[in-house]
C-alpha cells in the first residue's frame, strides 16, 4: 500500500485526530514529517556487558544474580539491589517502588536489566533501569540491532513512533525526492552521497541494519548521518537566506540623524570614540537611514564600549521623532543601562523611560501611557518592553543587549508596535563573538559588525589559576590587601546546575565565611533570589564604593561596570564555560589600575577544564576565546549551550558537526543557481511549519 507523502499523519493507521494534535507539538503534521522525524539516539540491547567491563554513561544490558536487596533511608528512601555476575557487580537504585517489587528481589534470583550506568557511592549504579527477575539464568531476548529512540512529547510512546515510522517507511519512502544535486556538493561529501541514496539514508537512521557500526550510529558519523546532517544544514541556511530576502521587501522607518545633536552627545561623553566604535557606529547609522528593516549584530569584547554605539543609534531614532527601546536580559543589567543612558540623554533634554516586570503598577501605567502617546521616545528595560500589552506610538528601533538571537515570540511581537505594517530596525549587542564558521552559515540573516579595539589605557587583566584546596587562605589574604589599598573586589561563587536556590545558599555561606575571616571589610552579597530593590541597593553601594568586597553569584555575568574593582576571584572555575568565564572576568580591568583575576579550581581537573583554564590564562582576546571555545566543545564538551541560540535541529548539531559548516554556504550558493525551484521544498522538508517561527 502506498500513502501520499503529503497526506496528514491521520492517513496512518493508529493516528486519530487526538494523536495528530499531540504529534503536532513536535512539528509532525504530514507523512513526510514522520519520515524526517529521526531518532535522536539509539539504545544498544544487542549484547550483554560483563559487569567488570562497565563504563560510566554507557547504556547497556547486564545479567546477574541478586546478592543483596535492602531499603535504605538516606536523603531519600530508596531500594538498593546489588547484582553480580562473577566479573563484578552493579547496584540497582529505585526511589519509587512498592512492596511487591521489594519482595521480588530475592537473594540468588536472576535479574536482567537495561539502563544507564552511573558512578555511585559504592561502585556503579543503574537508576530505575528496565528489569526482569527470573528464577533461572535468562538466555536470548537480545535485539539483533540498535533500537531507535525518538524525540517525543507527552502521550506519544516509543512504541507508537516505531509503529508509525514503520508504516511511513513502507508506504511513502519511495516518494522521497533527492533535492540536493550531487554536482553542487564539495568533494569531501561526494563519497558519502555515493555510498547511500537519500532514501537509504533515511531508512538506515530509522532502522539500523544488523551489520552497522554501532559507534558510528551513536556518534552520528555514519555516511547516512553525514548525508542527512549536510542536507539539514543546507536547509537551515536557506531558510535564513530566505528570511533575509523577505526583509528586503519589508519597510522600516527611515531615520535621519541630527548631526548637531550627535555632536553635543559626543562632546558630553568625556572621552573620544575609538576608531572601531566610530566605524561600527557608522555602519549602524547607515542601516537606519534606509527603509529596509535592518538587523545587525554588534559584537565587541567586554569593555569595548558597545553601550555608546547603542545610545547613538537610539539618538538617531529620537532625531527622526520615532521611538527607540533598549532591552537587557536581566533587570540588573537593564538598570545599569538605564542609569548610563538616562544620564547621557538627560544632558540633551531627552527623557528616558524605565520598564521591567517588577516596576510598581502606578509607575508602570504612567510609562505605558507615555509610550502609547509618543510623549516618551526612549525607554530602557527588560523583555517587559515588548510584551503584547505595551503599545507604542511609533517604535522604530529595538536594541537588544547580550543576546544572540531573538526569541521567536519577541520578533513576532515587534511587528505590532509599528504603524502601517512597518517593522522596527533591530540591533543586537553581544560580548560573545560568533566564531567565523558559525557566522557565515548560521547568522546569514544578520549583518555583523565588530568592535575589535578596546578604549585606550585599558590594561590586560592578569589571570592566575590556583587550586582552591591548598591555597584558599592565601587568596583571602590577597583580597584583604587589595581592599586595604582602596581597591574593590568581586568574589564569584560557584555555578550550581539549574538551581538558583542552592546557588544563592552557597553565596550566602561564602559571605558568612568571608565575613568571619575578613573582619573590618565591608562585604556585600548579591544573588538571583534577592528582590530587585535589594539587588539594586547592593549594586549601587558597590558602585559608590560603600562596599569593599562583593560576594556574588553569576548574576553579575554581563555588563556590570565598576571601574574601581580590580580583583576578581572565581570559585569552581572548572565548572564554567569559557565564554562565561571571559564575561565574568570582563567585570574587572575597567579602570586604570592593573587588574587581576584568580580562577580557583577543585581537583581533579578534566582534560577539557584544563584546556579552558589554560586558554583563559593565556589570552584576553574574546574573539580568540570564542574560536577556542568552539574547538574545545567540538571535541565533545557540553557547556554553555547558549552560543548556538534557539535553532533546533533534527540530526545536525552545530558544535559536533562544525567541520561541515564551511561547506554549507558554498554548496547552497551553487544549489540556488542550479536548482532554485528545490529550495522551498527543501526548507519545507526540514523545517516545515516551524519555518514561520524561525523567520518571524
Ligand atoms: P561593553 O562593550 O562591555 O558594553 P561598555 O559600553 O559598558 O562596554 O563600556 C565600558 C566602559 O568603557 C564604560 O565605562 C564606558 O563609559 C567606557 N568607554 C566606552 N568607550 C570608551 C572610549 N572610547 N574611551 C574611553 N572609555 C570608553
Ligand atoms: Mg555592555
Amino acid at each position: 500500500m502506498s500513502v501520499s507523502i503529503d497526506k496528514p499523519v491521520t492517513a496512518l493507521a493508529g493516528v486519530g485526530p487526538q494523536m495528530a494534535l499531540k504529534l503536532a507539538r513536535v512539528h509532525v503534521h504530514s507523512v513526510q514529517d514522520v519520515l524526517f522525524h529521526l531518532p535522536h539516539r539509539y539504545e544498544d540491547r544487542t549484547s550483554v556487558t560483563d559487569m567488570g567491563a562497565l563504563l560510566p554513561n554507557l547504556s547497556t544490558v547486564v545479567i546477574g544474580q541478586i546478592d543483596l536487596a535492602q531499603v535504605v533511608f538516606g536523603r531519600r528512601r530508596s531500594l538498593l539491589v546489588r547484582i553480580s555476575d562473577g566479573t563484578g557487580s552493579v547496584t540497582i537504585r529505585m526511589f519509587y517502588f512498592n512492596r511487591a517489587q521489594e519482595k521480588s528481589f530475592q537473594r540468588g534470583l536472576w535479574v536482567k536489566c537495561f539502563g544507564e550506568v552511573r558512578p555511585g557511592a559504592k561502585g556503579f549504579e543503574m537508576i530505575h533501569p528496565e528489569y526482569r527477575v527470573s528464577a533461572t539464568e535468562p538466555t536470548g531476548g537480545l535485539d539483533s540491532t540498535l533500537t531507535p529512540v525518538y524525540p517525543t512529547t507527552e502521550g506519544v510512546s516509543q512504541t507508537l513512533w516505531r509503529k508509525i515510522t514503520d508504516q511511513a517507511l513502507q508506504a511513502a519512502l519511495p516518494q522521497v525526492q533527492e533535492l540536493v544535486d550531487a554536482r553542487c556538493l564539495p568533494e569531501q561529501m561526494q563519497g558519502v552521497y555515493e555510498s547511500a541514496s537519500l532514501q537509504q539514508a533515511i531508512n538506515a537512521l530509522h532502522r539500523p541494519t544488523l551489520n552497522v557500526n554501532l559507534a558510528s550510529m551513536q556518534e552520528a558519523t555514519s555516511s547516512a548521518h553525514q548525508r542527512l546532517i549536510m542536507e539539514e544544514l543546507i536547509a537551515h541556511h536557506f531558510s535564513l537566506r530566505k528570511s533575509r530576502a523577505a526583509r528586503e521587501h519589508e519597510r522600516a522607518p527611515l531615520l535621519e540623524k541630527d548631526d548637531e545633536l550627535e555632536q553635543q552627545f559626543l562632546a558630553n561623553l568625556g572621552f573620544t570614540l575609538t576608531s572601531a566604535q566610530q566605524r561600527v557606529s557608522g555602519e549602524v547609522a547607515h542601516d537606519l537611514f534606509r527603509t529596509m528593516p535592518s538587523m545587525r549584530l554588534v559584537q565587541g569584547d567586554v569593555g569595548s564600549g558597545k553601550t555608546v554605539v547603542a545610545a547613538m543609534a537610539m539618538l538617531q531614532a529620537v532625531s527622526a521623532r520615532v521611538q527607540a527601546v533598549l532591552m537587557a536580559p536581566t533587570e540588573l543589567l537593564a538598570e545599569q543601562h538605564y542609569a548610563t543612558i538616562g544620564k547621557w540623554f538627560a544632558d540633551l533634554g531627552i527623557e528616558v523611560g524605565w520598564l521591567a516586570s517588577k516596576t510598581p503598577a502606578k509607575q508602570k501605567r504612567a510609562t505605558l501611557e507615555k509610550l502609547a502617546s509618543g510623549e516618551l521616545l526612549v525607554a530602557v528595560g527588560t523583555h517587559a518592553l515588548i510584551q503584547a500589552a505595551v503599545e507604542y506610538k511609533y517604535l522604530g528601533l529595538v536594541v537588544i543587549d547580550e543576546q544572540h538571537r531573538f526569541g521567536v515570540e519577541q520578533r513576532l511581537a515587534l511587528r505590532s508596535k509599528t504603524p502601517e505594517g512597518q517593522v522596527p530596525h533591530q540591533l543586537v549587542m553581544t560580548a560573545t563573538p560568533i566564531p567565523r564558521t558559525l557566522a557565515m552559515t548560521f547568522y546569514a540573516d544578520l549583518d555583523v559588525s565588530s568592535i575589535d579595539e578596546l578604549p585606550p589605557g585599558r590594561k590586560v587583566v592578569e589571570t592566575v589559576v590556583i587550586p582552591a584546596e591548598t591555597r584558599r587562605a592565601e587568596v583571602i589574604q590577597r583580597v584583604r590587601v587589595a581592599c586595604q589599598q582602596g581597591r574593590q573586589v568581586y568574589w564569584v561563587c560557584p555555578l550550581i546546575d539549574e538551581s538558583e536556590v542552592l546557588e544563592a545558599q552557597a553565596a550566602t555561606d561564602t559571605e558568612q565565611e568571608l565575613k568571619e575571616v575578613l573582619t573590618g571589610l565591608r562585604i556585600g552579597l548579591v544573588h538571583g533570589r534577592l528582590k530587585s530593590k535589594e539587588k539594586e541597593a547592593v549594586m549601587s553601594d558597590f558602585r559608590e564604593g560603600k562596599i569593599d568586597l562583593l560576594v556574588a553569584t553569576t548574576v553579575i555575568e554581563v555588563g556590570v561596570d565598576v571601574p574601581n574593582a580590580s580583583l576578581m576571584i572565581i570559585e569552581n572555575a572548572e565548572r564554567m564555560g569559557l565564554a562565561q568565564l571571559h564575561q565574568l572576568r570582563g567585570r574587572v580591568g575597567r579602570g586604570s589600575e592593573q587588574s587581576f583575576c584568580i580562577l580557583l579550581y577543585q581537583v581533579p581537573l578534566s582534560q577539557h577544564a584544563k584546556l579552558r583554564l589554560k586558554t583563559l590564562r593565556e589570552t584576553n582576546d574574546g574573539f580568540l576565546i570564542a574560536e577556542k571555545d568552539l574547538e574545545i566543545r567540538g571535541a565533545g564538551e557540553l557547556l554553555g549551550t547558549r552560543q548556538t541560540g534557539s535553532i533546533t535541529f533534527k540530526v545536525a548539531d552545530l558544535i559536533r558537526d562544525q567541520h561541515l559548516l564551511p561547506l554549507v554556504n558554498d554548496c547552497a550558493t551553487k544549489l540556488a543557481k542550479l536548482t532554485p525551484h528545490r529550495i522551498d521544498p527543501l526548507i519545507d522538508r526540514w523545517i516545515g511549519s516551524k519555518e514561520e517561527y524561525v523567520n518571524a
